[in-house]
């Protein structure tokens, strides 16, 4: 990477209302067959075109052809069935009606490297993929078959890791996975959690990235922060062993957080995708409020392994509030590279 603080997101951006109803996940298609096909199409290179505008440096397909960051991938893997769903827990928070694990899971073909190769014959920018981790795939399920959540996990990973060789030869030039489970389950992350998301990455000579945030902005996220006090330590219990992981990039939420930003002095020697962008507010950050954050992280993180981003997907907000976002992002990114140039 060039440029200096390369900006990004975290992942998803908001819907057009002509292909889902706006401002709420799971939000279901409005069109169907070929003209869902071409309407995703399309979706993805408008979601290209304002990342573009708005100056962000690795850009995204904004997950425009996927219904929800976990369950879209599931939706293609054998094993999985659907119509027999339980009422489970999800990361210790909030019910959900959710799959089951019927039988050995496996993936009979690639599930969105059609879509990652749209993506790159469009620009020639780096381009971001992201993929749930495995222990959030497994948080996501309920397990009738291998009755044992590590077993599953690496089972997805082995599944997780097929995708992203294939999502590397179609020229994504980063792999995210989303592990918002690590936040939750500190135990089972070090002894289990860090080894499976290591076995979906193997033999990968692209960049990896592992993103563990706080949550979208959705009532059961915000109820579950008030409960967390003051600060929120959460990443100090599993920051020294992926510090040692394979992993190349931890990216995770800042801005408005409690995160006491000096635990980023334990993934030291990692790059650093910090939150600068508050995804549960419709207040727009200015580029100031941006460069504050980015030059806070500074003290923890090497100017040349900051990657400004957001803290999570932007999906439930609306597009002005998700653009306009994206410009702050990129503009406060340029006042601290003119700093640091300077
Ligand atoms: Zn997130």
């Amino acid at each position: 990477m060039k440029t200096l603080l390369p900006t990004s997101t975290a992942g998803s951006l908001p819907k057009p209302s002509w292909l889902a109803e706006p401002e709420q996940l799971w939000s279901p298609w409005k069109l169907n067959g070929n003209a869902l096909r071409e309407g995703k199409q399309d979706a993805l290179r408008i979601a290209l075109k304002e990342q573009q505008q708005a100056g962000i440096d690795i850009v995204s397909d904004g997950e425009q052809t996927r219904q929800h960051f976990v369950t879209t991938f599931i939706e293609h893997l054998n094993g999985v069935d659907f119509s027999n769903r339980k009422t489970v827990t999800i990361r210790n928070r909030y019910e959900a009606s959710v799959p089951s694990v019927v039988g050995p899971v496996s993936r009979p073909k690639s599930v969105f490297v059609e879509d990652a190769r749209f993506l790159r014959q469009q620009t020639h920018l780096p381009i971001k993929w992201a993929l749930p981790g495995p222990m959030t795939m497994i948080d996501t399920l309920y397990d009738d078959h291998y009755k044992s959540r590590e077993k599953l996990a690496w089972e997805f990973a082995i599944l997780l890791n097929q995708e992203a060789k294939e999502l590397e030869a179609a020229g994504v030039d980063i792999i995210q996975f989303d592990e918002p489970a690590f936040n939750v389950f500190f135990d089972d992350v070090n002894d289990w959690g860090i080894a499976a998301l290591e076995r979906a990455i193997e033999g990968l000579k692209c960049e990896t990235v592992v993103h563990i945030c706080y949550g979208y902005g959705i009532k059961a996220n915000t109820d579950w922060k008030k409960t967390l006090g003051s600060e929120w330590r959460q990443y100090e219990e599993i920051f020294p062993k992926l510090q040692q992981s394979a992993i190349d990039i931890i990216s995770l939420e800042c801005h408005n957080s409690h995160v006491p930003m000096e635990l980023m002095e334990l993934v030291r020697g990692k790059k650093v995708m910090v939150g600068a962008i508050d995804v549960a507010s419709n207040t727009i950050e200015t580029p100031e409020q941006v460069a504050d954050t980015l030059r806070k992280a500074l003290q923890y993180v090497d100017a040349d392994k900051l990657y400004p981003c957001t803290n999570c997907g932007m999906a439930p907000l609306s597009r002005e509030v998700a653009t306009a976002k994206l410009r702050a992002l990129a503009a406060g990114a340029e006042l601290v590279r003119r700093e640091l140039s300077a």
